[in-house]
């Protein structure tokens, strides 16, 4: 790599990521290439974000068109790709309305907002706490950290925000528990992605979606990792069989373009009226752009083959001694070691150009959503050297 570019990083850059050293110089499709030309097949996606891979035409077509059209607007007007967006995220999943923010954490906000206000409205105050699962991720600012159900992530920023207590996942009764006259929302992933790639229990996901209505406690399923495709169904919750209030997004929503989006269902679509919440950049023409090509993509036929692929590709990697274990859903998964250390073979995987995430203990791996069935024999074949030596 350019030396001379790490340096300029390190000195500039405030030292929060503990960078690998490659400095990546351009890309297409799911491979990407370094200073000196070498190839790598990226099993990372940018952390679930290039969901059509590197560069892909059609998606760099519509988005430099919508550059050389309309780049900025703010939200006092009304434009083309907001509104075809929204009425997309909302033909797709159900939902009747949604709002536009700019990362996960931030639609995570949103959601937060929106339930307490719905409480508010209905029941007054004093119904605002929210229950999250141990072992999530929801996000760094600091009320999304709050509701992020790991200790690791409560220090240094004191104070924290109060209202948000921790159930254990796939253990009805600790939910039971909590969701008592002071909680307005529940909030979980489906499959906990930074917590480890595990996927909840069917079971438990339908008794809280059950008791959240018996209840009227919103329930929000945060789809920032596991949307837009990356399971195999357009939302995770599909393949659980419920219909959350509250569904957030982003990650791979823009196809590489910063976005987040909150989804809510017609219950407390109209909660959030005017100038209770905004963002300067929600809802950006150029960021929309990208997103809509992202969806017109993403139709029945191809979720199927993301599931199809996903099979596959798990299927491959469970014939490799070494792995004991694969998590997940569709082309989301977690590889458990039995002797490895997960953060060591990324580090090969690195050095023999293939990039693949860590999630706690296993390897994770969320390739963009477009790899063909030759890709993966290929990145199966690399895994397989790696675990092997
Ligand atoms: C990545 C992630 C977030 C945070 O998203 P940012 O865009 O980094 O703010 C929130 N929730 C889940 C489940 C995530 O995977």
């Amino acid at each position: 790599m350019t030396k001379s570019i790490k340096d300029i990083d390190k000195k500039y850059v405030m030292n929060s990521y503990n960078r690998y050293d490659l400095e990546i110089v351009e890309g297409m499709g799911v491979n990407c290439y370094d200073v000196e030309g070498k190839e790598y097949i990226d099993l990372s996606a940018g952390i679930g974000v290039n969901s059509l891979g590197f560069c892909e035409m059609g998606w760099v077509a519509s988005v430099t068109q919508q550059v050389c059209k309309l780049n900025h607007t703010s939200n006092l007007f009304y434009s083309q790709p907001c509104a075809l967006l929204a009425k997309s995220l909302c033909e797709k999943t159900g939902c009747d309305k949604v709002f536009f923010a700019n990362s996960g954490a931030e639609a995570n906000e949103g959601a937060i907002k929106l339930a307490r206000k719905y409480s508010f409205d209905k029941y007054g105050k004093g119904r605002d706490k929210i229950v999250t699962l141990v072992n999530s991720f929801h996000g760094r600012t600091v009320a999304t950290l709050s509701a992020t159900g790991q200790d690791v992530f409560h220090n240094y920023f004191f104070p924290f925000n109060e209202g948000f207590e921790y159930a254990t996942a796939n253990d009805f009764a600790s939910v039971e528990k909590l969701v008592d006259e002071s909680v307005c929302a529940v909030m979980m992933e489906l499959v906990q992605g930074e917590g480890g790639v595990i996927a909840l229990d069917r079971d438990f996901v339908k008794k809280v979606a059950e008791l959240c209505n018996k209840k009227d406690v919103l329930l929000i399923i945060d789809e920032v990792q596991t949307g837009v495709g990356r399971t195999g169904k357009f939302l995770a919750s599909e393949h659980f069989g419920i219909k959350p209030d509250i569904t957030t997004l982003a990650k791979g929503l823009g196809g590489g373009l910063p976005i987040g989006a909150v989804l809510a269902n017609e219950k407390c679509s109209a909660t959030l009226g005017f100038s209770m919440h905004g963002s300067t950049f929600g809802g950006n023409p150029i960021v929309c752009a990208g997103a809509n090509y992202v969806l017109a993509r993403l139709d029945d036929d191809f979720l199927f083959s993301v599931e199809q692929k996903g099979e596959y590709f798990k299927e491959k990697l469970q014939e490799i001694d070494e792995i004991e274990s694969v998590s997940g859903l569709g082309l989301m998964m977690g590889l458990k070691l039995k002797t490895k250390t997960s953060s060591d073979v990324v580090k090969e995987g690195i050095k023999r150009g293939i990039i693949m995430l860590t999630a706690k203990d296993k390897v994770r791996l969320l390739p963009p959503l477009v790899i063909t069935y030759d890709e993966i024999d290929k990145a199966v074949a690399i895994i397989k050297s790696i675990l092997e030596k």
